[in-house]
C-alpha cells in the first residue's frame, strides 16, 4: 500500500523511490515505505493550501473539528496494542512505554478536542463610539516535522492543536520511524474531514523536510528535533517570515540535595537518565549531587544501572531497549570516548552488552561518568543516549549556578525535603519545566517547551493552541462622520 497521504488519497512518491525501515533490536528490515521528494512536498502543500483557502474546514463550525479529534482519541484506544507494537518495532522502546505513549497521545487529542471553539475571542472597551473585538483565526498551512524518539507523541502535540485551531497541514515523521505516524494518519482519514486538511510525506530531512520549510505557500513551521536542525529551519523560515515553533534538545540538570530521600532520589535518577536508553529530550542526563551524598549516591546508582535489563522492547522482561540506529549508536559511543578523554571517570557501562542475542542490535549499556566538570563537552552537549554525568556541589547557590550553566533550558529537577529550599531553587532555575521530588511527568494542560536554545514557543496547554492561531482585532466605528484632520 502506498504510504504518502496527499489530498485525501494514499499515494506513492512521484519518483518511485522507497526506503527500508529498520528494527533497531536486530537490524532487520521491517518494511519499506515511499520516499518523497520536493515534488511530493509541493503536491501536499498545494492540497493543504486549497483545503485551507476553501474555508470549509478552517472557518466552518468548530464542533466538526472537535468531533474529528475526539473520534481519533477513541480510535487510538481501540487500536492501542497495534499502534504500540508498531512504535516498539520502529524505535526499540519497550512495549510498556509505547503503551503509555499511546495513552498520552490520546490525552493530547482529547484535551484539544475540549479546547476547540472554547475561546471565541473577547470584546475590548473602545469607548462609546466604537465596537471592538479580538478574534482568533487559524494561521493557515502548517509544516509539522517530528523526531524519532517519540514519533507519535511529538507528532500529536502538533497535529491536535493545529486541527483544533482550523489549520491544514503537511506532516513529516522522522525517516527512521514512520510507522506509527502512518497509522495515525489512517485514523485521521477514518475520522473524516475534507481532503487536503491532513497530508503526510515521508523522507529525509535535507530534501523533504527542507522543502516543507522553504515552500512559499507554507505559513507556519513547527519542528521538534535537534538544535543544529532547528537553527537551519529558523534561518530558512526567516526568508518567508514564517511563524516558527521549535522544540529542541536539552541537557537537563537533576539536582539532589543532601536532605533528599536517598532511595527515592536514586531510583528516579535512574529512570531520568536511562528510560528509553536516554533518548529523551528531557532526560536527566546531568546529575548534580550534594558533596555529602556524592560517593554513596554514585555507588548506588552504578549498582542499580548494572542491573537494568536491556533487551527486545517486545519482551515484557526488558526494562530498556536499543538505541534507534547504527549511526546514533556510533554518535553516543563517540561521546563515551570524548568523556574519557576529558578526564571523566567511567564508573559503569560505556560498552555494548555481552549477550550474543543483542549482538546485531544497536545496544549500549547504561553508563555512569563521575568526577565530571561543568566545562566538559559530555556535560554541556546533548548525548541523547544512556549516559549520565555526575558533578558535585557544596552550597545551594553553587547547585543553582551549575544547573543554569547550560545553553539549553528544557527541564530541571530538585530533590529536597526542605519545602522552602525547593521553592527557592525552582524559582531560580531557568528551564521550561521544573520538577520537585519527581522527574519526567508532563500534562496536556501544562505548557511544555524550552528556555534558551531548547526552543522557541510552547507545546501543550493553552499556549500550544496559540501557536496555531492568529489574533485579529476587528474595530468598528459606529458613528462614522468626517474627522477633518486635513482641513482643505
Ligand atoms: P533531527 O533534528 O535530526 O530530525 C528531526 C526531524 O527533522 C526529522 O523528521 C528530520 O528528518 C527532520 N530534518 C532534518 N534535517 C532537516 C532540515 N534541514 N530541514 C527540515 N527538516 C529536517 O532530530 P532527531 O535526531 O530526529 O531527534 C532527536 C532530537 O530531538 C534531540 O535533540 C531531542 O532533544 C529533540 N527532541 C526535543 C523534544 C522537545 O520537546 N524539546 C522532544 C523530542 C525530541
Amino acid at each position: 500500500m502506498p504510504s504518502l497521504y496527499v489530498d485525501g488519497r494514499w499515494t506513492a512518491s512521484q519518483n518511485g523511490r522507497e526506503r527500508e525501515v529498520i528494527n533497531p533490536f536486530d537490524a532487520s528490515v521491517l518494511t519499506t515505505v515511499d520516499e518523497a521528494d520536493e515534488t511530493d512536498v509541493d503536491r501536499a502543500v498545494r492540497a493543504a493550501r486549497r483545503a485551507f483557502d476553501d474555508g470549509d474546514w478552517a472557518f466552518g463550525p468548530s464542533k466538526r473539528r472537535a468531533e474529528v479529534l475526539r473520534a481519533v482519541a477513541g480510535m487510538l484506544q481501540r487500536d492501542k496494542e497495534a499502534i504500540a507494537r508498531a512504535e516498539t518495532l520502529d524505535t526499540g522502546k519497550t512495549i510498556a512505554e509505547a503503551r503509555i505513549d499511546v495513552d498520552d497521545v490520546t490525552a493530547a487529542f482529547s484535551y484539544y478536542a475540549d479546547m476547540t471553539g472554547k475561546d471565541a475571542g473577547r470584546n475590548v472597551d473602545a469607548g462609546p463610539d466604537a465596537v471592538s473585538r479580538v478574534v482568533y483565526e487559524p494561521v493557515g498551512v502548517c509544516s509539522l516535522i517530528a523526531p524519532w524518539n517519540y514519533p507519535l507523541l511529538q507528532a500529536s502535540w502538533k497535529v491536535a492543536p493545529a486541527l483544533a485551531a482550523g489549520n491544514t497541514f503537511v506532516l513529516k515523521p522522522s525517516e527512521i520511524t514512520p510507522l506509527s505516524t502512518i497509522r495515525m494518519v489512517e485514523l485521521l482519514e477514518e475520522a473524516g474531514g475534507p481532503p487536503g486538511v491532513v497530508n503526510l510525506v515521508l523522507g529525509d530531512g535535507a530534501t523533504v523536510g527542507a522543502a516543507m520549510v522553504s515552500h512559499p505557500e507554507v505559513d507556519l513551521v513547527s519542528f521538534t528535533g535537534g538544535l543544529l536542525t532547528g537553527r537551519k529551519i529558523m534561518a530558512s523560515a526567516a526568508e518567508g517570515v514564517k511563524k516558527v515553533a521549535l522544540e529542541l534538545g536539552g541537557k537537563n540538570p537533576n539536582v539532589v540535595c543532601a536532605d533528599a530521600d536517598f532511595e527515592t532520589a536514586v531510583d528516579y535518577a535512574l529512570a531520568a537518565a536511562f528510560l528509553d536508553s536516554g533518548q529523551v529530550c528531557s532526560a536527566g542526563s546531568r546529575l548534580i549531587v550534594a558533596d555529602e551524598l556524592h560517593d554513596r549516591f554514585v555507588a548506588e546508582l552504578a549498582d542499580r544501572a548494572e542491573r537494568i535489563r536491556v533487551g527486545d522492547g517486545l519482551d515484557p522482561d526488558s526494562e530498556t531497549g536499543p538505541l534507534v540506529s547504527a549511526e546514533h549508536l556510533a554518535k553516543v559511543e563517540k561521546y563515551v570516548e570524548i568523556a574519557r578523554g576529558e578526564g571523566a571517570r567511567l564508573v559503569t557501562g560505556g560498552r555494548r552488552p555481552d549477550d550474543p542475542k543483542l549482538a546485531s542490535g544497536f545496544f549500549l549499556l547504561p553508563t555512569v561518568f563521575a568526577d565530571c566538570e561543568r566545562g566538559m563537552r559530555v556535560v554541556q552537549e546533548e548525548v541523547f543516549g544512556p549516559v549520565v554525568t555526575v558533578e558535585r556541589f557544596r552550597t545551594e547557590d553553587e547547585a543553582v549556578e551549575l544547573a543554569n550553566d547550560t545553553r539549553y533550558g528544557l527541564t530541571g529537577a530538585v530533590w529536597t525535603n526542605d519545602a522552602s529550599r525547593a521553592q527557592r531553587m525552582a524559582n531560580r532555575l531557568r528551564h521550561g519545566t521544573i520538577w520537585i521530588n519527581d522527574f519526567h511527568p508532563y500534562l496536556p494542560q501544562a505548557e511544555w517547551g524550552g528556555f534558551g536554545q531548547s526552543g522557541v514557543g510552547r507545546e501543550l496547554g493553552p499556549s500550544g493552541l496559540d501557536e496555531y492561531r492568529e489574533a485579529k482585532h476587528i474595530y468598528q466605528n459606529i458613528r462614522p462622520e468626517p474627522m477633518r484632520w486635513f482641513r482643505g
